[in-house]
């Protein structure tokens, strides 16, 4: 490969964009020899790529990796909180709200590269600073754009936002449906998995606890 730049402004400001999916740039993925490889795993498994249907398989199950495994691209915890950090507003002293938002991820499982998807609910009480609406699933979509468990998404998510806000009281709770385990295997029918991060506050507290769990009861059954 002749370029190794990295591409660093591009990447920071595709992270900060507003509105639609995360478009990484990824200038350092060799996408003509990923194609070949795919090609040549597709041929292992007797796949005819000489069919109509086939034909163009490789190059777009490459553009699909390449845009599902973006978030290799921001794995510096340290260089993301710094640059969410502009995104943050400080609060009023002694404003010790718990703050809600939800949403929806889907991500691919670090097993088996199949998919699993579902909700995810993040609460927290600010500290000095809340950070803009629009962020939290900007940060779920980092993580959730590599290969993963639904345990370390939970805990990547929880690790970027203690960084970025210092809380005093932090969860996430996810609750996803999981491919791998409905289509292979012991082809379980019941495929939902819940994980809850719980940190400060929401530890100590069982009253804080309690009202961030019934948030979950009522909001996270939407799955
Ligand atoms: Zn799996």
């Amino acid at each position: 490969m002749a370029k190794t730049h990295f591409g660093e402004r591009e990447l920071e400001s595709a992270l900060l964009a507003e509105g639609g999916p995360l478009a990484a740039p990824r200038p350092t993925v060799d996408r003509e020899k990923l194609q070949h490889h795919l090609r040549e795993a597709l041929k292992l498994l007797h796949v005819d790529l000489d069919n109509e249907n086939l034909r163009e398989t490789p190059l777009r199950w490459a553009q699909s990796l390449i845009t599902l495994t973006s978030g290799y691209d921001y794995t510096d915890v340290g260089k993301l909180s710094t640059l969410f950090r502009q995104a943050c507003e400080s609060t009023d002293d002694g404003c010790q709200n718990l703050v809600v938002l939800g949403g929806t991820y889907k991500t691919l499982c670090a097993h088996h590269i199949l998919p699993f998807f579902g909700r995810f609910i993040v609460g927290y009480i600010p500290n000095k600073h809340i950070i803009g609406a629009s962020k939290i699933p900007r940060i779920v979509e980092v993580h959730m754009r590599k290969l993963q468990s639904q345990e370390h998404l939970a805990h990547d998510v929880a690790d970027t936002i203690e960084a970025i806000l210092d809380p005093l009281g932090l969860a996430v709770w996810m609750g996803g449906r999981h491919l791998c385990m409905v289509m292979r295997g012991v082809e379980q029918e019941s495929s939902f998995m819940e994980t809850n991060v719980l940190r400060g506050a929401f530890l100590r507290d069982e009253k804080t606890r309690h009202e961030f769990m019934s948030i979950v009861t009522r909001r996270g059954e939407q799955a």
